[in-house]
């Protein structure tokens, strides 16, 4: 006997084994038994979940040579004529194919006649929404005087395109999604007919894959038992289901959790070579968080995730987050889920998304702000930080122009430019740290060794500054007013601590103290005086310039203007 497909061979034939619809079969049921059989009925619903099954089981009750009854035999020649689709009275017509012009036409034609050898003409079409312009209005005049002996089925996965005239004459019936738990059960009906050994968790699996299709989770069952021998377990499932996989995702979940970027991209990275599907991955990851998302609001997770989970593991990851993270973050991977559908570079998608989920706590805040107060947006450290990394970038090339004037590279007296500058009155310093001769002399090396190392945009911010002694954990920068202190507490630190650490062998940690600064006996900008000439290039050094250097020096000038000033003054 040739094979024949498990969800033709399972398909429904009666009412009582239409899974999961018993409020359909219910209403059919009694509607039969009192003889009120309706003109035309609209079946709706998402595929797979027993439109078109429950459409001839109908049929068949209708004109099984028993009935009208509600369980047809399915054995006499109208039952088996309707089942093999050669019955004379029952018609399927499938919309969407090519409009449905040509059969709503002859259906028209044919309508008025009396059934050959049935109670019922029974029209079933099927994704009626599908019908062309013509096809709906054709059908709509048959529908609005129908002959008594025709009774039409019409179902639709997509109920919003049927015309409101065509719903108004139908009653209608709303499929639901099958449950896991009632797909599942099926399934296992199934699968005890067979001579295959197969797991519970490997059928949840399928279960929750078909996302509520009967006809789905049937065909993946056959694909699986097809690829599969004498028993079919989880790990073949997954396999072939090409699902990542319990164990990355709760090491992915932990990684976000823990907010540890370097981790996610490795795990990315892993999980791509192995040869997953971008939208698999993101599918997987947003119905975990859904798992996550229904356990904190109802404490229950069950059927929803793809593997079991135990209690343990999933109240430790649902602690992890709070609800309204969680939902954040689902919605983050849904829009990712939608970037990698047109995106050029499907991975990066994913990537910036994972690592926007690691920062969640700054995203979620700002866009919660931005949503409460437009108008008065609070301080934005990260681009504060931004603008004044530009700004110093920008005060470096205009230092390091100006200072390789006055002391060529390589020159002694490079080191001296940096206190030439700063006669300042230190404050007394918040930590116990004493200036020695040694303190002193180990920034003179720091400075030199950032200088070396080509740090001049940590030499732009230093240069003002004095060192204010150390102690056993500390070593202390008197800073000047403003920004700089920003810059090298949030900025520079890390670049500092380093370099101080390279010249003293000591692991000690930067102080910043805000110190006044003593102007110097010079001039200020506004006070120069009418017979002095306004200064010249070669007042600033700037005729004297490498060409590299002239080069940033102009690339300063078109952003900030070419009112220059000397490097006291900028503060
Ligand atoms: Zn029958």
């Amino acid at each position: 006997m040739a094979y024949m497909a498990l969800y033709r061979k399972w398909r429904p034939d009666n009412f009582n084994n239409l899974v999961g619809q018993d409020h359909v079969s219910r209403t059919l049921v009694n509607a039969i038994k009192s003889g009120r059989i309706s003109h035309a009925y609209l079946f709706t619903g998402p595929r797979g979940t027993g439109k078109t099954s429950t459409a001839r089981i109908l049929a068949k009750a209708l004109n099984c040579e028993k009935g009208p009854t509600t369980e047809p035999c399915n054995e006499c020649a109208a039952c088996r004529r309707i089942d093999s689709g050669s019955s004379m009275d029952v018609f399927e017509i499938d919309a969407a194919s090519n409009g449905g012009v040509d059969e709503i036409r002859d259906l028209r034609e044919t309508v008025k006649f009396a059934p050959v050898n049935g109670r019922y003409k029974i029209y079933i079409i099927d994704e009626v929404h599908a019908l062309s312009r013509d096809a709906f209005n054709a059908l709509l005049k048959t529908l609005e005087e129908p002959p008594e002996h025709v009774v039409f089925i019409m179902a639709t996965t997509e109920v919003h395109k049927v015309l409101p005239t065509i719903q108004s004459r139908c009653q209608r019936y709303d499929f639901k999604r099958i449950t896991v738990d009632d797909i599942f059960g099926r399934l296992k009906t199934v699968v005890s007919d067979m001579d295959i050994q197969v797991d519970d968790e490997a059928l949840r699996m399928i279960a929750v894959k078909a996302d509520g299709g009967m006809r789905d989770a049937l065909s993946i069952l056959d694909q699986c038992i097809a690829l599969s021998e004498h028993s079919l377990t989880i790990d073949r499932v997954q396999q072939l289901l090409g699902l990542v996989g319990k164990e990355w995702l709760d090491n992915l979940v932990s990684a976000l959790q823990s907010r540890d970027a370097a981790a996610v991209l490795t795990m990315v990275d892993e999980i791509i070579r192995s040869g997953k599907d971008f939208q698999q991955v993101l599918g997987e990851l947003g119905i975990h968080f859904r798992g996550l998302m229904i356990f904190k609001a109802a404490g229950i997770v069950d059927g929803v995730d793809y593997y079991s989970q135990t209690d343990e593991s999933i109240k430790k990851q649902a602690a992890g987050f709070t609800q309204e993270q969680i939902v954040w973050i689902i919605r983050r991977i849904h829009e990712a889920a939608n970037e990698v559908k047109w995106s050029p570079q499907p991975r990066i998608a994913v990537e910036a998304a994972l690592l926007e989920i690691c920062q969640r706590d700054i995203l979620m805040n700002k866009s919660a702000s931005a949503d409460k107060a437009p108008s008065a947006q609070p301080v934005d450290d990260g681009r504060i930080a931004q603008l004044e990394a530009k700004l110093a970038h920008m005060m470096g090339m205009l230092k390091s122009g100006a200072a390789s004037v006055a002391t060529p590279k390589g020159s002694a007296a490079a080191a001296s430019s940096a206190p030439k500058v700063t006669a300042t009155v230190a404050k007394p310093v918040q930590v116990a740290a004493n200036i020695t001769e040694d303190g002193v002399e180990l920034w003179q090396k720091t400075l030199d060794h950032l200088r070396a190392t080509g740090k001049e945009q940590v030499m732009a911010c230093t240069q003002n500054c004095t060192f204010m002694g150390m102690n056993d954990a500390q070593f202390v920068l008197g800073t000047p007013k403003g920004v700089i202190k920003g810059l090298l507490e949030r900025i520079y630190r890390k670049n500092i601590e380093e370099a101080f650490g390279a010249v003293s062998g000591l692991n000690l940690s930067l102080v910043c103290q805000e110190v006044a600064t003593v102007p110097e006996p010079t001039p200020r900008k506004g006070e120069i005086q009418e017979d002095v000439p306004p200064p010249t290039d070669d007042d600033f050094g700037i005729s004297e310039l490498q060409d590299d250097a002239r080069e940033r020096l102009d690339k300063a000038v078109d952003v900030f203007g070419d009112g220059f000033v000397h490097p006291e003054d900028i503060q």
